[in-house]
């Protein structure tokens, strides 16, 4: 069942919940069974566009974006926090027969196999995912300071919350995309200049937001009423 498309839909709060619930459950059953199979990034395809549906962003948008926006760690964190929680549990159940093979491994035969025990040591998935975000060459990297928490507006109804996003990762329908898109010849605003999501929210004199990108980011009230007024 749809729950949400780009100008209608539950909000992002029901969708990161019905994701969680349905998709995430069942795409890391097991997950540290196969999670450092070379084939697990394929799961993350599916799951990619979960997320794009809960932050209403469009396939241009950059991957690391995705999580920050949907407020769901990255998948590849999510399976190492639920491979260090296995790990923590062999080592307190000396009983288990798994212990001796974790600890006393046979001798790796191939090199292409990255086996469970050659990775035990456990990661902080939160402070991983705020060096990954620094590092991550995307366009607001400088505007989402902290990428673990909710981001403003995450209570917003679709319409809003999706507008937003693609303002603060500038893939939305402006002219320069639609051109790069195919979809349309000119990427000319009617001010006459290129039009770009940042054009219209920070220096198009018929559209812009006083305060520009980082108030529209804060979706603090004249940012929601900017957004109302330029989604209809
Ligand atoms: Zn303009």
């Amino acid at each position: 069942m749809k729950l949400a498309g780009s100008t209608w839909g539950a909000s992002a709060n029901t969708l990161r919940s019905s994701a969680l619930a349905l998709y995430y459950s069942a795409a890391e059953y097991c997950a540290p069974v196969w999670s450092r199979s070379a084939h697990a990034s394929r799961v993350d395809v599916q799951l990619n566009s979960t997320v794009r549906l809960i932050s209403g962003t469009l396939r241009s948008t950059p991957l690391p974006c995705l999580p920050v926006l949907s407020n769901i760690e990255p998948p590849a964190l999510r399976r190492k926090a639920a491979t260090d929680k296995l790990v923590e549990k062999i080592v307190k159940h000396d009983s288990w027969p798994i212990q001796p093979d974790i600890f006393n491994p046979p001798l790796l035969r191939l090199t292409s196999r990255k086996s469970l025990w050659l990775d035990l040591q456990p990661v902080d998935i939160k402070s991983r995912w705020r060096h990954n975000w620094k590092s991550a060459q995307v366009v607001s990297s400088q505007l989402v300071c902290n990428p673990t928490i909710r981001q403003p507006g995450f209570d917003l109804p679709q319409q809003q919350w999706s507008l937003l996003n693609r303002f603060r990762m500038e893939q939305g329908h402006c002219g320069a995309c639609r051109r790069k898109w195919r979809l349309t010849d000119t990427d000319l605003c009617c001010c006459g200049v290129t039009q770009t999501m940042s054009h219209t929210v920070e220096s198009c004199p018929l559209t812009k937001l006083n305060g520009s990108l980082s108030r529209l980011h804060s979706a603090d009230e004249d940012a929601v009423s900017w957004l109302t007024s330029y989604g209809s």
